[in-house]
């Protein structure tokens, strides 16, 4: 049995498969044991947020706001211990983790605001006597499935506006993560939502997920993940007429061009490219450098590196937590040698032994590559970064676009014109100037272009393009 339970149609519901959450940096710590949800306990999911839509979907914007509020109000309350249980599940550093804490709680004020916020217009008709008006409504029930690598605030940025604009929701967490999902979802019960409304099954994609994806009484399914998955869930939401929202992989550049601060430069690509262990959707790994500044920058990373100390994220000394698993450190070594075998130079990435047994990996940097070999290409989603030498600003820009992914790209620099060429020119959801690429506000729009994201962008006003539904009405009052 476990010692946590889903939650479907108002109550917490056990089951006797269960994942065992344990501490990547210390493997005999064990989170908890989490109920595993089967596919008839999601179709119950889904049948209780069915029946609860016409009621909340018809809820007053100060039902909503109260209930988004208290719920915020709780998480910002609590963020140094939910911080503290998602360093322990995910492995980021504590100061880090009680930042994303403190996000989700921002995310949830928010999104209460947005729930008042909300307007139509009137639109005189081109027909005499009639009047347009255009309203939004709830899109219904909603399907939210989510990775391992942002634990509250990506179910957060989900749940907040799903719930502001009257849907009601389904929610699967990442099978390795569901610790703060679970108490995420506590929290708003308390907060008062009715039954029905929230619902969270935990358990495998393959099970859960699919089931949700295949539903017909499921109307939009939002998604975060890796581009293979996404890419196969937006295939079966087109097969049964589903709305769908993507947000998948990136593999985002830094520009550093001759004119840069050369400290202000090393901190946005040692924070771009390490930080969070590297397991950011928006980290910086391809440092794309001019020839005046290559030889400098370089040398200040590989220094600026050896002061990384990597560690159990509880400590305060730490700088890079631990891999969030087995596998993925096994992804990452293997990028670590497919660099060397490209003929790339690797500093650091070697395996780091502590008290603890755990998963932990030095950062590594891989210099001498170019733009085709596969480090380049591919997502790593490890604290791994290259170094791309390019002659100017020309070839840095035409190398930043060349890639299938588009979530972010930043630029160091100094220079006005190329500053606002970047900006227009750079093919990404996301610009980033003189700052990491990694790290974005809650409250405006997240998102990305060409192989990174599917559909209306995430987070800020923006949200509610994917949340509800447009509905056009003519009326002739005469
Ligand atoms: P996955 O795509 O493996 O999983 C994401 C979610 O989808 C998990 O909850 C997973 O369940 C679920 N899932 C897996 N298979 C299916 C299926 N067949 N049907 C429905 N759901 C399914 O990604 P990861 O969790 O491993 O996250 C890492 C990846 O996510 C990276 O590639 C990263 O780039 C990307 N990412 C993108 C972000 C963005 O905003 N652009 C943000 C964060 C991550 P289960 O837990 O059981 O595997």
């Amino acid at each position: 049995m476990s010692n946590y339970a889903n939650y479907i149609n108002g109550q917490w519901v056990d089951s006797s498969k269960t994942t065992r959450n344990l501490n990547p940096a210390d493997l005999s710590d064990v989170i908890g044991e989490f109920a595993q949800a089967s596919e008839q306990d999601t179709q119950a999911a889904i049948a209780a947020a069915r029946d609860a839509a016409p009621a909340w979907g018809l809820s007053t914007p100060q039902q909503r706001f109260d209930i988004l509020d208290r719920a915020g109000s709780a998480i910002l309350a609590r963020k140094e211990e939910l911080g503290k249980l998602l360093a322990r599940e995910e492995g980021k550093t504590l100061a880090e983790a009680i930042g994303e804490a403190g996000r989700a709680g921002q995310i949830f004020k928010f999104f209460a605001g947005e729930a008042l916020r909300q307007t139509g217009e009137l639109v005189p008709s081109v027909r005499p006597g009639l009047t347009v008006e255009i309203t939004r409504e709830p899109v219904g029930v909603v399907g939210l499935i989510t990775p391992w690598n942002f634990p509250i605030a990506i179910p957060a940025w989900k749940i907040a506006p799903a719930l502001a604009f009257g849907n009601c929701v389904v929610i699967k967490p990442a099978d390795l993560v569901p610790a703060c999902t679970w108490e995420l979802v506590k929290i708003l019960v308390d907060a008062g939502l009715s039954a029905g409304v929230l619902n969270l099954v935990m358990g495998r994609g393959s099970v859960v997920g699919e089931a949700l994806v295949n539903s017909p009484d499921v109307d939009a399914i939002s998604f975060t993940g890796s581009v293979g998955t996404g890419r196969a869930i937006a295939q079966k939401c087109m097969a049964t007429g589903k709305k769908v929202q993507l947000e998948m992989g990136g593999k985002n550049p830094m520009v550093v061009l001759d004119d840069a601060d050369l400290p202000t430069a090393v901190e946005a690509c040692i924070n771009g490219a390490f930080y969070s262990t590297g397991q950011r959707c928006t980290a910086s790994s391809r440092l794309i450098v001019t020839e005046g500044i290559h030889d400098r920058f370089v040398e200040a990373m590989v220094a600026r590196m050896k002061q990384l100390r990597v560690g159990n994220p509880l400590d305060s000394e730490t700088h890079i937590g631990p891999v969030v698993d087995d596998k993925q450190l096994k992804q990452d070594l293997d990028y670590i040698d497919i660099a060397r075998s490209e003929g790339a130079t690797v500093h650091g990435g070697e395996l780091v032994e502590l008290g603890t047994k755990g998963h932990f990996l030095q950062p590594a940097l891989a210099v001498d590559t170019h733009n085709d070999m596969r480090i380049n290409r591919e997502e790593v989603f490890g604290p791994f970064a290259s170094v791309i030498k390019v002659k100017d600003y020309d070839e840095a820009l035409k190398l930043a676009n060349d890639t299938e992914f588009g979530l972010a790209a930043g630029i160091c620099s100094t220079s006005l014109k190329y500053v606002q060429h970047f900006k227009r020119h750079a093919q990404a959801g996301m610009v980033m100037v003189n700052v990491p690429t990694a790290g974005v506000d809650y409250h405006v729009p997240f998102g990305g272009r060409k192989g990174s994201s599917h559909g209306p962008r995430e987070q800020g006003s923006y949200a509610k393009e994917f949340y509800t539904t447009v509905k056009t009405a003519y009326v002739n009052a005469g």
